[in-house]
């Protein structure tokens, strides 16, 4: 394995993935997105009309299409029996069912082996962003990360970003959807969303993204020198 592993954890919409991406550029590391993983297999499980809850049925799809994390300019791009379905996986239907497929273990262990192999071929190093990044996929990784935001500032985001109305029964709504799924995440049986005891929690409810970046990046320049 790399020993230049940077996990980011965080609940969703706490801007991860955005600054995750933002990070390994300016490191010169690849961004690797769990959740982009965990969302292309729920595609395509519903894609292939599998019951959600079929495990093992899930891991043995994942494997024969199969799905892989394919390194491009942009960092690794999940992709689906060779087709790129970094667009496909934002669908709403996804985002719906995704939290669903991530509890199964079977689906887990098929993850975390293709995020482990996938930072293992990177020659600098890699910004991966998730869950249980810190506290089970990369333990050992010399730097974790927790972004945290409130429920309303993340669900604010969200809208922003997407262009879509942000009034005040939009954001109540938003902010509901995010709640269900941060529930979802963190009272799951296995690999809970939490915060690993040695990562640095930054909470970004009052900071700008270029804030949160420049401060990843500070702390990142003093590991990984
Ligand atoms: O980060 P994103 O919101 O795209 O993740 C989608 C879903 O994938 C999460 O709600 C969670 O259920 C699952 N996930 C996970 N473990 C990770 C990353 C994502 O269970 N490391």
């Amino acid at each position: 394995m790399t020993a230049n592993v940077l996990a980011i954890d965080g609940p969703a919409g706490s801007g991860k993935s955005t600054t995750a991406l933002a990070v390994a550029e300016r490191l010169g590391f690849a961004h690797l997105d769990s959740g982009a993983l965990y969302r292309a297999f729920t595609l395509a499980a519903i894609d292939a009309g599998l019951p959600l809850g079929a495990g093992a049925r899930i891991a043995a799809l994942v494997r024969t299409l199969p799905i892989r994390l394919v390194l491009g300019p942009q960092g690794f791009r999940p992709e689906v029996a060779g087709a790129d379905v970094s667009e496909a996986v934002r669908r709403a239907d996804v985002t719906a069912q995704v939290s669903a497929v991530s509890a199964l273990p079977e689906v887990r262990a098929v993850a975390n082996d293709l995020l482990r192999e996938a930072a293992a071929l990177h020659p600098r190093g890699v910004v991966v962003d998730g869950r249980d990044i810190g506290t089970v996929v990369f333990p050992e990784a010399p730097l974790k990360i927790y972004l945290s935001a409130s429920a309303e500032a993340r669900a604010r985001r969200r809208l922003e970003q997407e262009g879509r109305a942000h009034d005040a029964g939009s954001v109540a709504e938003e902010t509901r959807r995010l709640a269900a799924r941060d529930r979802a995440d963190a009272g799951r049986a296995i690999a809970p969303l939490r915060a690993a005891a040695d990562a640095v929690a930054l909470d970004t409810t009052d900071l700008s993204f270029e804030g949160q970046v420049d401060a990843i990046v500070e702390l990142a320049r003093n590991v990984f020198s």
